[in-house]
Order: C-alpha cells, then structure tokens, then sequence
C-alpha cells in the first residue's frame, strides 16, 4: 500500500485527504524520487484519480474548521481552581471557556513521578497533592464538550514522527503493530541513544516508526529535547493560565502517521501549510522533503484527485456498489447500522441467485470498512449483509471483510456474527468525522427524519378550528395562520371545512407562506366577516399587481395560474408567460382562488384551443369545464390545483 497525502487549505477551513493505491511508494526512504509528474497527467474521468496510472482512491478524509480545532495535545500552564476530594480531581483554569478537568490518576508530584494509581483505600488523596491557586502544566487528552471542560493530565507527551517523547516518565515502550522483527532491534537503539543523551524521560516507539534506523531515531530524540528545552524556559516565564505548546496542526498530525515506506508524496495548495509541512519533514525525515509539491495546476486539487467527490459522499445515506447493489447507512444514537441491498443487479436464472448475492455482499464488505474510514465512523456498528445459504459464501464474505480491516492499521476492531447473521463489530474513531464537522441536525424534522404531513396536520388544525368556534362564540370570522400546504389540504372540497362552517355558522379564513412551519396553527384575528375577508385576501378586486406567472392553467388551456401562498390565481390568457413577472388586474377573490386579467392584454398568438399549453392540459381537461370559460373564483370552486 502506498499513499498520498492531500492538503487544503480555505480561509474557514484545512481539509486533508489520504489517497492510496496498492504497490510500492516511490518516495520511501533511500529511493530517489522518480518525476513521473502526476500534474502533467491529464485527467479521466475515472482512472485518473491521483494522477499516473495506478489506481489511487481515497482512504481517509480529515476537516478542521477555524474555531473548532482540536486542543487535544495543546500544554497550558494552568492554576488550580478547585479540589474536589470527593471526586478526586480538580479543576483547571487554562484560559479557556470551561475550566479543564484533572483527575487524580493524572498527577504529577514535584519529584516528576506520576502518583501510583490509587486502589481502594490506598494512594494519596487528591487535596495533599495539589493546592488550590497552584500553578501547574497539563496537558489536554480529550478535547472539551459542549457542557464538559477539556480532560488534563500532568504526564506531558509530545510526539514526533517516530517517536513519543515522555519527559516524566521512563522506560521504553515500541508500538505492537510494529513487526516483531523490528521491535527488539528499535529497542535497543533507543536505550543506547536514550543513555548517551543523558537526558530524563522516557519514550514509545511508534507504528509510523516502521523502516526507521538508528540514525533517524537520533535525529528525533535531538528535535524532541529542543522542543522539551523550549516548553520547560515557556512554563518558567508564561504567567498562567496560558497556552505554551500547541500540538502540530492537521497536516502535520495527518502526515506524521504515513509511514516513510508507505509516503508517496503529498501535494499541498498553500504556500504556508507547504512550508509548514517541509519544514517537519527537514527536522524529522529529510529524505521526504522532495516529495512535498506545491499544488500548481489550474484545477482545484480534490477536484483533479476525486477527493471532492468523496467529501460530498460521505453525507449521502446510500452509497452505490460497481454491481448494481448499494449500502444504506443509518446512524442511530448508539450505533451505526449499514444495510446491504442487490438493487438491480439480480443475474440470471435459478441457482444463479446466491451467486449474485455473494458478489454484492462482497463488494459491500469492501466499501463497508472504506466508508468506515472515510467517515470515521466510531462505536458499535452493525451490518446487515444479504442472507447467504451456503457456508462457504458466508465465510467468504467474513474473509473479505476482516482483510479489509487489517488494512485500517490505526484502529482496532471486534467482529462476530449474531444469531441473526447480523455482523456486529466496534470501531475506535479519533475525530470528529467529517459528517459531524459538515452538517447540523435538520431543523424542519429536529432529527426526526420524519416531518407530520400537511394532511395530518390539516385534520389536526380542523379539531382546533372547531375550539376556536366554541371559545369565541361572539365572533363571525376567523382569520388562521397556517402553512400554504395545510390550508390547500384544508380547502379541498372534501376537507370537512365546509361542513365544520355550516355547522358552526363561523367562517375560517388562512393566511401564511411557505417559510412557516408545516404544524403552525394559529388564530390571526377574529371579527365580521368583512373585516376579516379585508385582512385575510391579500388584494381586493380592481387592484393592480405584480405577480409571477407559475404554471399553466390545468383545465383552461390557454389560462396560467400565479400562487400566493395558498391562494390560487387563474390569469386570463398568460399560458405563454409562464415563469414572467406580470402586472395582472385582480377581477375576482375568495379565500381558495381568484381570476385576474393581464393589464398589458393577452400576448400575440395565445389563448388558442392548439397552443402548446393548451394540449398539454388538454388531456386532463375531460370531466371539468373545458374550453376558455373561466373559472369562478371564490370558496364553491378552486382552480382544478388540489393535487
Ligand atoms: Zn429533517
């Protein structure tokens, strides 16, 4: 596997995206770069994602926004605020919004020793260790929430593309995921460089440390303890609270990952960001300098890679497979659940069916865990894959997908299958996932999904309206707000409307556009029944007035209809308008519907049984009145609009 690294940037925004394709890197360690120029590559449609001709697609996809970067990493010097023996922790002022959060598991007394963890009855207790209005360096390990403070821990560690550097701490840890062959040798390069450095602390070797010799480690451990030097001269000067290292931005933190036999070059479009990221790599792993580009072509660079195309893919539900299948994912509260469909893709004859099944499953198997990585989908995520008859198929089908796991080398996973044949597993995610960074909850539904349908909330509001009746008996008329779809739904002939009026002897009249909610119900006014006929029909007859010409007429072939709101406008002649702004005389008004005369006249060549309008309504005009007879405005008829 090798891989590149895309980067972004936007005035609001740093997005990076991981391209990989199976194969060698060309600029893993020792190699010399060879110049295929990926930029001079022109661009198809499909293949050309990445440039050259090997097929790059896109792995992983991160987005910091501007105000809402992670803290995770960052090292304050803070004061302490309040101790809490009851919960053993504390509370930190590091100068941000909420105070942080430090346990008593995460302090370190003066001698640089971390407390032993505490079991029951043993230990210290929290309020001997640390005073409120102590100045202590803490360093954030998950960002704060909406209505929690930052966690902090004053075990400080800082990393470097090879190494963590653990300035309290001591011994020497190497990354599991590293080959085993590896890992004795990284280990005893690193004790004789840690006993010649004669420096304190302690390190992890870490996975993207894979490949790194001696010499490398040598450079790191030197970066590391200048890093150290200025973060300790910072802690002595800064008054707290303030902030005295930031951990690296995005790009960096993105980039330090790659493994050095896996880096393939990364191609940036900002010039600061590129000599943000060269300048890493010169102290950290000079050979990969060269392979950084500074992104020169005209088109945007996640355009020219297809990483654009899979940003905006993340957030739609379905997700198309080669076959003809696709998944649907659904994230619930608890979990996410990914459901696998054939979709047209049936193949041929009896027998053939579970064949086809276990291509599509499959291929699902696959997208699943990239969608996964893309997403960063985290927790409990169940899969619902389509049944299989055959053992074989099945195991085939688990095969697929835990091998496309393996390949997910910065996460661990749990997989097994239910009684059901639902495969159940856990992913660990770190961000916050570009869906969650993109999109807010949908404020029509609140995250619902589901709105109530203007029919159901017109039967609902017919309920009402007869309250309305009784509690303001005094009342002729009633003027309504409520949304155009509902009073449409309300004004149907078969409504109940009419019935509820005579039965009442009150009148209902509506008011309201498209911008209200669809479950709006409220009384307007109340009054005489010309009063509120006045304030409820937004012209009167003779008026003369601007409105846009919507749609042809459905019965009166020639005729066009305007709508505002829920009232609908026959316009004599202007089915060659549709879609103008016209000055039209109002003739006729009711509450549902009303008739107006274009005040310019008819335009040449309209109002004809054979104008292109008037066969198009024509097959619909069997039934009602046909012709250009128009139609009577006022509550007895509307115009042919009901849907
Ligand atoms: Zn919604």
């Amino acid at each position: 596997m090798k891989k590149k690294i895309l980067v972004s940037v936007d005035a609001g925004e740093t997005r990076v995206a991981v391209l990989e394709a199976k194969g060698s890197a060309r600029a893993g360690r020792g190699g010399k770069k060879n110049d295929d120029g990926a930029a001079d590559q022109p661009k198809g449609r499909s293949g050309g994602r990445g440039g050259g001709n090997d097929n790059w697609r896109v792995g992983e996809l991160y987005v910091e926004r501007r105000g809402s970067r992670s803290i995770v990493g960052n090292i304050y010097k803070g004061v302490v605020d309040n101790v809490l023996p009851g919960m053993e922790a504390a509370f930190v002022d590091i100068g941000l919004e909420r105070n942080g959060f430090l346990h008593v598991d995460e302090i370190v007394t003066p001698d640089g020793k971390a407390v032993p963890k505490r079991g029951r009855g043993q230990g210290r207790r929290i309020d001997e260790l640390i005073k409120r209005g102590q100045e202590i360096v803490v360093q954030v390990v998950k960002d704060p929430l909406k209505t929690k403070g930052a966690r902090l821990s004053m075990q400080l560690s800082i990393a470097g593309r090879y190494l963590v550097y653990m300035p309290q701490g001591g011994g020497i840890g190497v990354s599991r995921r590293l080959p085993d062959g590896e890992r004795s040798q990284m280990r005893k390069n690193l004790e004789k460089l840690h006993a010649a450095s004669k420096e304190e602390g302690g390190y992890i070797v870490r996975t993207a440390a894979q490949g790194a010799g001696k010499e490398d480690f040598e450079r790191e451990i030197a970066y590391l303890h200048k890093l150290h030097e200025v973060l300790e001269r910072r802690s002595k000067d800064a008054d707290a609270p303030s902030l005295i290292f930031q951990e690296a931005d995005l790009p960096i933190r993105v980039l330090r990952d790659v493994l050095g036999s896996e880096f393939d070059g990364a191609e940036i479009d900002d010039q600061k960001q590129f000599e943000r990221v060269t300048s890493f790599f010169q102290r950290t792993a000079p050979e990969l300098v060269d392979s950084v580009e500074m992104h020169s072509h005209a088109e945007h660079l996640f355009e020219r890679h297809g990483a654009e195309e899979a940003f905006r893919s993340t957030l739609s539900r379905r997700v198309d497979l080669p076959s003809g299948g696709y998944l649907i994912i659904d994230y619930a509260e608890a979990l996410t659940v990914i459901d696998i469909n054939t979709g047209s893709f049936t193949g041929k004859g009896k027998g053939r069916l579970e064949d086809t099944i276990t291509k599509v499953n499959v291929e699902a198997a696959d997208e699943v865990v990239r969608q996964l990585r893309l997403r960063d989908i985290g927790g409990i995520i169940v899969i619902d894959f389509i049944d299989m008859a055959r053992a074989k198929n099945r195991d085939q089908v688990l095969k697929t997908l835990r091998k496309a796991l393996d390949e997910d080398r910065t996460k661990t996973y749990v997989v097994e299958v239910s009684p059901l044949g639902l495969v159940e597993m856990t992913r660990q995610n770190v961000t916050d996932g570009v869906r969650e960074i993109l999109t807010t909850r949908c404020p029509t539904c609140d995250g619902e999904g589901v709105v109530r349908s203007a029919e159901t909330v017109a039967i609902e509001a017919l309920r009402k309206l007869r309250d309305v009746a009784t509690d303001r008996a005094d009342k002729q008329a009633h003027l309504i707000r409520v949304n155009p779809k509902v009073a449409r739904e309300l004004m149907r002939h078969d409504s109940g409307l009419l019935e509820l009026e005579e039965e009442t002897g009150k009148i209902f009249l509506f008011e309201g556009g498209d911008a209200l909610p669809i479950d709006t119900f409220e009384v307007a006014e109340s009054g005489d029944q010309d009063e509120i006929e006045r304030r409820a029909l937004p012209f009167q007859i003779d008026d003369e007035v601007l409105l846009t010409i919507d749609e042809p007429h459905m019965y009166n072939p020639g005729d066009a209809v305007a709508r505002v709101d829920a009232l609908v406008i026959t316009v004599t002649g202007a089915a060659p308008l549709v879609g103008e702004r016209k000055l039209v005389r109002i003739e006729e008004i009711g509450r549902s519907s009303g008739l107006a005369s274009l005040v310019d006249g008819i335009p040449e060549g309209s109002g004809d049984q054979d104008s292109a309008e008037g066969l198009e309504s024509g097959t619909r005009r069997r039934g009602r009145r046909g012709g250009r007879r128009r139609s009577r405005a006022g509550s007895g008829s509307n115009s042919g609009q009901e849907s």
